[in-house]
């Protein structure tokens, strides 16, 4: 990286990089860096007074960087995700799509306004979320099967609701799983799967309903209680 002090006081950074091109290209990839691509031809010299000369072309472009990254730390500060907070990052390109992984949201898109952003996020976050209901649901159906006892045929289905974490309709076969439960953490939605599983046996919240499902996951408060206080 080299820099050159304008007449004004100003230092502007470049890093330049000799290429087989006809033009001196320039380009503004961060908040405080100019990228030049120049043929071998070209000497320095020159390439710093077309630089001088464009200053303020790219300071404009080091403070709008600058601006849409503070936007962007603003809007975002980050996703909830299985008892995680992800920090989002956003990359500008046309794919349109937000990725989740372990330890980070990658958002794809070329409009970086809050509202698409969140969209995104929320469209991937509910498409995750259902990938891992239907996971969750084979997992309790494969350990009642292993225990014995065949599982009723179930439609699992994603709602966000205001008052419950999950239902049951044990007359229809139809398991509702509320979309807010994707904030915590996987043996935490788990626990809300055992819950409405055990109703198919037991129709209301007697002892003997919590007796049965404490035999199935034994471990049901311990996950099961961060939903209360949260
Ligand atoms: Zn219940």
């Amino acid at each position: 990286m080299k820099q050159i002090i304008l007449p004004d006081g100003r230092e502007l950074c470049y890093e330049l990089t000799r290429k087989r091109v006809k033009n001196i290209n320039f380009y503004v990839k961060d908040e405080d860096v100019v990228m030049v691509s120049a043929p071998s031809g070209v000497s320095v010299k020159f390439i710093e007074q077309c630089l001088a000369k464009r200053a303020n072309f790219f300071f404009g472009a080091f403070e709008k960087i600058r601006a849409r990254k503070a936007a962007q730390t603003k809007s975002t500060e980050g996703v909830k995700w299985l008892g995680k907070e992800l920090p989002i990052k956003i990359i500008e390109n046309s794919r349109e799509t937000a990725v989740f992984d372990e330890n980070e949201c990658r958002v794809f898109t070329r409009d970086i306004g809050t509202e698409n952003v969140q969209n995104l996020i929320r469209a991937a976050k509910i498409e995750r979320f259902k990938a891992l209901c239907a996971e969750l649901n084979e997992q309790v159906r494969a350990e009642l099967k292993a225990r014995g006892s065949e599982p009723p045929p179930v439609v699992i289905k994603i709602k966000e609701m205001k008052s419950r974490w999950g239902s049951c309709s044990y007359a229809s076969g139809n398991i509702s799983i509320n979309l807010r439960l994707a904030d915590y953490p996987r043996e935490t939605v788990l626990s809300v799967f055992w819950h409405e599983y055990a109703h198919f046996r037991y129709h209301d919240h007697s002892d003997r309903f919590y007796r049965f499902l404490l035999n199935l996951y034994p471990d049901y408060y311990k996950h099961n209680n961060v939903l209360k206080t949260g």
